[in-house]
């Protein structure tokens, strides 16, 4: 948030309403208690991944091995970021499948390199194009600003990027967005964020977009995103608004505590253990 001379500049994300509407709890501790999150490997493969893919979409494609590289490269630096920035030790992390934070770094550093040759795979025998930007550039890690409203005092906007835009052969515009994770996301809200915010920037009207799923190496099928509207975008960031202002972070207990990454401070997961 910052303040011009008249009125004040608030900015919110997908990601924060994502996180509002799976856990009240998780979002105050979060953003306004701003407690210390426990870190995970899988940070660093979805870091090292979307860099990976945006410098190999907007190079006009490299070699596989030269994408490998800047993975292992972009992995390896994170996950020394991640150190330096946490005072959580390791054996706390967060971490994925079995074996402890040690053997889930190993298998994500050897994953990495597979997940990145099944992308450019995917590119290069796919029939559909990467959307050209206004300036000729691929449309990979799109920024947006979408404004949601305006108060007498305020002026909110909704920012973000789209991971990727790209045309198929009948010449509909799609959005993407790339998922490192195991599991499909449920709904349509980021990709219809990602249809509203293309069309605002371009005058596309998207009306499917996907999700592409990279420990599988392929995209979801095509989601509608027509109900997504400009409406229901609307109406779900005013929720979020009354939210914040009223203090409202209704606790959300469920399978997703797991992976909480606020979970050593939240007092229901601390009373009832792992979920
Ligand atoms: S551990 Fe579960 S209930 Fe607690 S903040 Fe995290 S998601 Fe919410």
């Amino acid at each position: 948030m910052h303040v011009t001379e008249e009125r004040t500049i608030i900015t919110r994300s997908y990601s924060q309403l994502s996180e509002w509407a799976q856990c009240g709890l998780k979002y105050r501790l979060h953003r306004i208690d701003r407690v210390e999150r426990l870190p995970a490997p899988w940070l660093a493969t979805g870091l090292a991944f979307h860099r990976t893919v945006e410098l190999y979409e907007t190079s006009g494609g490299m070699p596989p091995d030269a994408a490998v590289d800047v993975f292992i490269a972009e992995f390896d630096r994170e996950l020394l970021a991640i150190e330096q920035r946490t005072t959580y030790p390791r054996h706390l992390w967060l971490y994925g499948g079995r074996g402890g934070v040690e053997a889930d770094i190993e298998r994500r550093r050897a994953q990495g390199p597979d997940m990145i040759r099944a992308y450019i795979d995917a590119t290069l025998t796919s029939p559909v194009e990467v959307y050209e930007l206004p300036d000729g550039s691929p449309a990979v890690e799109v920024p947006f600003v979408l404004p949601l409203w305006e108060t007498e005092t305020a002026v909110v906007r909704l920012v973000g990027a789209v991971d990727l835009v790209y045309v198929t052969r009948a010449g509909s515009v799609r959005v993407r967005d790339h998922k490192t994770g195991a599991k499909e996301p449920v709904g349509n809200r980021q990709l219809g964020i990602y249809g509203l915010a293309v069309e605002a920037l371009f005058g596309e009207v998207v009306t499917e977009g996907d999700y592409y799923m990279a420990k599988k190496g392929a995209a979801t099928p095509p989601i509608p995103l027509s109900g997504y509207t400009p409406e229901v975008m609307h109406a779900e960031f005013q929720a979020l608004e009354t939210a914040l202002a009223e203090g409202v972070f209704l606790a959300n207990p469920g399978e997703h505590c797991r992976a909480c990454d606020v979970k050593m401070h939240c007092p229901i997961f601390q009373m009832k253990g792992p979920t």
